[in-house]
């Protein structure tokens, strides 16, 4: 489809000012530039997200370490490695343990401290268990923090708030029931949003996130998750404007890659090119809202791709020292050393390709703004 590409010069340069304006975007627009697939058209698409993205926030990235704390979870994602079934190594850190680790992280040039963990009843259950790790993580770090817990009821999202946790992660991952209930075997699906709006009430921001590939992909038993590339576009359109719905401060999708030991382990991992394309059209659709460009599916090189199609903060960043693990973990079989998802490998990425790290106070300002 040439939806950029049968554009004349004037044309794109408006279609550029009325993003910008947050002109809103019919779903019929969405569609066609989710079905772009020539190199100009692509091109010119990721060149107008960037462009969108300079306007707002200019060449300023955001940077966020990720500490998963606990991979214990009592709930069966077929997508996810870290799935109650899956028989594999778990770790649970000690608040002493998170001490030292993000003492080591509060002069790496993170704006932010992802604090993330399967739903791990060791938490779920005991809110203080988690309100003692937000404490330490503010107080060694100085830094805004991130809370990824899974669905918490909403007087433990009050808490949150009170002991000044700054962002709330939750993925609804689709927005489409069908396949939710395919994903997220088991789980609520309103439950998930309203936990996502009670943190949007309690003055916390907000992250929301989809996954995109799924089409062609099996099950197990044999059930096809989507038939078709049109399938992943539709998908990708409703979850899109079931993301609208709650004004998130972020928004994100992924790739899903198949995980070892899961219902989908034998599926073949899709091109992540519908992921880039999304992201440009998040730009579009959230002009000025954070985006990130995940460190987890293809690492640096990925992390160049994301930003160059709109996305403005790197994720999933772990200290090159660090033994813990990130979601997706394309670098699973990486040794440590090697992985190159610290901060500075991401600065010095960002210094080649003409970005900046961002300014703290810009960041905060954000976030302060966001919150009230
Ligand atoms: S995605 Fe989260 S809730 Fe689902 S199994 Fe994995 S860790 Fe648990």
């Amino acid at each position: 489809m040439d939806f950029f590409s049968k554009m004349k010069d004037a044309e794109y340069n408006q279609f550029i000012e009325d993003i910008i304006s947050k002109k809103p975007l019919t779903d019929d627009m969405i569609r066609e530039m989710l079905s772009v697939s020539d190199r100009a058209g692509l091109k010119r698409m990721f060149d107008a997200a960037v462009q969108v993205k300079e306007h707002y926030f200019g060449k300023s990235v955001y940077l966020y370490s990720f500490v998963y704390f606990s991979t214990y979870c009592k709930n069966q994602c077929a997508f996810c490695y870290y799935n109650a079934k899956n028989k594999i190594d778990r770790y649970r850190i000690t608040p002493e343990e998170l001490r030292v680790l993000c003492g080591e992280l509060k002069d790496e040039g993170v704006h932010m401290i992802d604090l993330t963990m399967g739903e791990d009843p060791h938490f779920h259950n005991t809110p203080e268990n988690l309100l003692e790790f937000v404490r330490i993580a503010k107080e060694v770090t100085g830094l805004p923090v991130m809370v990824s817990p899974g669905v918490v009821d909403n007087d433990f999202i009050k808490e949150l708030r009170k002991e000044g946790a700054d962002f709330f992660a939750l993925y609804q991952e689709t927005y489409q029931k069908e396949l939710y209930a395919k994903l997220r075997a088991g789980q609520s699906f309103e439950g998930r949003i309203d936990a996502r709006n009670n943190a949007k009430a309690a003055g916390i921001c907000i992250e929301d996130g989809i996954l995109t590939g799924f089409s062609k992909m099996k099950l197990s038993n044999g059930e096809l998750i989507q038939p078709s590339v049109s399938d992943d576009i539709e998908s990708a359109i409703v979850s899109i404007r079931g993301m609208q719905k709650a004004d998130p401060d972020q928004v994100r999708v992924m790739t899903f890659e198949p995980q070892p030991g899961t219902p989908l382990a034998e599926t073949a991992q899709a091109s992540d090119l519908m992921e880039l394309k999304v992201i440009s059209v998040l730009r579009f659709v959230f002009p000025d809202r954070l985006i990130p460009a995940s460190l987890d599916v293809a690492g640096i090189p990925g992390m160049t791709d994301r930003l160059n199609a709109g996305a403005n903060a790197v994720t999933s960043i772990i200290s090159a020292g660090s033994e813990l693990e990130g979601v997706v973990n394309f670098d699973r079989d990486v040794s440590l050393n090697e992985r190159e998802r610290d901060a500075k490998s991401v600065i010095k990425k960002l210094k080649e390709m003409g970005l900046e790290r961002g300014s703290q106070e810009s960041f905060e300002s954000y976030l302060n703004r966001n919150k009230s």
